[in-house]
């Protein structure tokens, strides 16, 4: 096959599905490619993940989708990063956030660096990371990511959303633009002898037809793993959570909105908090082989507190890993069905993004042979281990004590060769950005990553060798220069009412 194929069928109806129809009919519409989406009635959606990456701002912006449209439909709000409370109980570093770096920061994050080269070398140095990144400044102040005025550079920024409604929103939109929509369950798929998928099989619609067919059926993995028996690699060995609970919680929009995620680690796994502007969204994610459901669930409400009451839970079970090829013979597994890394970071509508727009690339630039799929499969690895080993690290640089989980989360020697490199060059007083640099091709997470989570949980040794001493930077002054750039940003809750309000909606932020 030569180009983009003329017939496409996604099977299924969540994010996945409905984002891939979104970029496919975007990139293919004008070649004339028929892309239907078809959805089982009686499966449903996983509907939750609420955060996101900057990735997502590319989305929107490709498919010419603006803030004032999507985001009343979705509930959502302003992402500048993650705080992490309690991943480890060290004084000094109980909290520690995880900005959206930009090319506002580049003055600052010099200082930090610089500061943190200076303590790992045992020289004393303000070294944690809530002192020297703009994002960081503007979510401890609730302000939007947005500057009142023009400024040379702006932050980078994501959104929290009702995932529900961003499918539902990206659905109504694609339908609208001619993509088809099918009410229908697979009981069957037909291949032909080289193993290519021909058709598939409903009781509704009868036979469906197409040269190309993606797999969004979450973690069923309907055709690349049952049809096409692609092996799935389990990431359990270095990421133990399998289980989470989701309970909404209610949020008071009339105060100060947060533009962050919370997510703070408790004693078998941690909690997402994620502000809505009609909830917050919460979250345990945990592992089966360290507590059950039930006693997960107390602690879930006993951490939440009165807000939790007389509210129910959803327990979710999750399939941590990913297939080894996400795109085989005719077929491209995309969402849950071709992986999933647990929620710490964000990443998986980042993944899908990513899977989908390589393969347009690939398609577009070539023929549809081996060599492109090998490619491709190869390049959607590298970004799943990259996001793996960042999540990983969270748990292996974690002090915690008071549970086995946290213990043997620390202590398992099961960390990919990238990921020890990173670790024993930090913690070695060895050139750290010349072991960077040396990864980069396999990092998803750069520099500035790296340095948060580091020196946010404080790991900094105290057997390297001390050098001569050159002068520390002063973290007083550049938390006074981020606070004062974050001054010149509108609070999140006024960021909110513009962009609700660009929509012509109620800027009191009802559905
Ligand atoms: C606890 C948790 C928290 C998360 N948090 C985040 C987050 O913060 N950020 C983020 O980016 N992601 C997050 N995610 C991941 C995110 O929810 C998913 O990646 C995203 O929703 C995509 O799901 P999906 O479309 O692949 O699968 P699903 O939503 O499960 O959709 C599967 C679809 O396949 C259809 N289907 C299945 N079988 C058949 C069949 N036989 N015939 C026809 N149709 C079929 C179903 O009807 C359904 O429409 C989280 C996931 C979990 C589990």
């Amino acid at each position: 096959m030569k180009g983009p194929p003329k017939r496409i069928v996604i099977v299924g109806g969540g994010s996945a599905g409905w984002m891939a129809a979104s970029l496919l009919h975007h990139a293919w519409d004008r070649h004339g490619t028929k892309i239907t989406l078809l959805e089982s009635s009686d499966i449903g959606i996983i509907g939750v993940g609420e955060g996101s990456t900057p990735f997502l701002r590319q989305f929107f912006e490709q498919l010419e989708i603006p803030e004032s449209e999507w985001m009343p439909y979705c509930s959502a709000t302003y992402k500048c990063g993650i705080r992490f409370p309690e991943w480890t109980h060290e004084k000094g570093h109980r909290s520690y956030f995880h900005p959206f770096f930009s090319q506002l920061d580049l003055t600052t994050a010099g200082a930090f660096f610089h500061n943190c080269g200076l303590r790992r070398r045992r020289h004393s140095a303000v070294t944690h990371p809530d002192n020297f990144f703009v994002s960081a400044a503007l979510a401890r102040t609730h302000r939007g990511p947005k500057p009142a005025q023009a400024l040379p550079f702006v932050p980078d920024y994501a959104y929290h959303f009702d995932a529900g409604r961003l499918g539902e929103f990206l659905k109504n939109r694609a339908i609208a633009l001619g993509v088809e929509h099918l009410i229908g369950t697979v009981d069957g798929v037909s291949q032909n002898d080289q193993g290519d998928i021909v058709s598939l099989e409903t009781e509704q619609q009868g036979k469906i037809v197409a040269d190309f067919f993606l797999d969004c059926s979450g973690f069923a993995g309907l055709l690349i793993n049952k049809c096409l028996g692609e092996k799935f690699h389990s990431y359990r060995d270095n990421l133990f959570n399998d289980s989470a609970i989701a309970l909404a919680t209610p949020i008071d929009t009339r105060g100060p909105i947060p533009s962050q995620t919370v997510s703070t680690a408790l004693k078998f796994g941690w909690v997402w908090k994620i502000p809505l502007t009609s909830r917050y969204g919460n979250g345990y994610v945990y592992s089966s082989d360290f507590v059950s459901a039930e006693a997960a669930e107390r602690e879930l409400r006993e951490h939440l507190g009165g807000a939790a009451e007389g509210v129910e839970a959803r327990h979710l079970k999750m399939r941590v890993g990913r297939v080894d090829n996400h795109w085989s013979k005719n077929c491209l597994a995309v969402g849950l069905s071709q992986g999933f890394i647990e929620p710490l970071e964000a990443t998986a509508l980042m993944l899908i993004q990513f899977t989908v727009q390589y393969f347009i690339q690939l398609m577009e630039e070539g023929d549809f042979t081996d060599r492109y799929r090998t490619e491709c499969n190869h390049k959607i690895n590298v970004a799943f281990e990259g996001v793996r080993d960042y999540v990983v690290a969270h748990y292996q640089l974690s002090k915690r004590d008071d549970s086995d989980y946290w213990i043997e989360n620390r202590n398992h020697t099961h960390r990919s060769a990238n990921l020890s490199a990173i670790l024993d060059a930090w913690d070695h007083g060895e050139d750290f950005e010349a072991t960077l640099t040396r990864h980069a091709k396999t990092l998803v997470y750069l520099r500035p990553n790296w340095y948060c989570i580091l020196a946010g949980m404080g790991r900094f040794s105290r057997r390297t060798r001390k050098t001569t001493t050159p002068q520390a930077a002063s973290a007083d002054k550049t938390r006074a220069y981020c606070e004062e750039i974050a001054r010149g940003f509108p609070s999140h809750r006024r960021q909110l009412q513009q962009t609700y309000g660009e929509a012509g909606g109620d800027w009191c932020f009802e559905p």
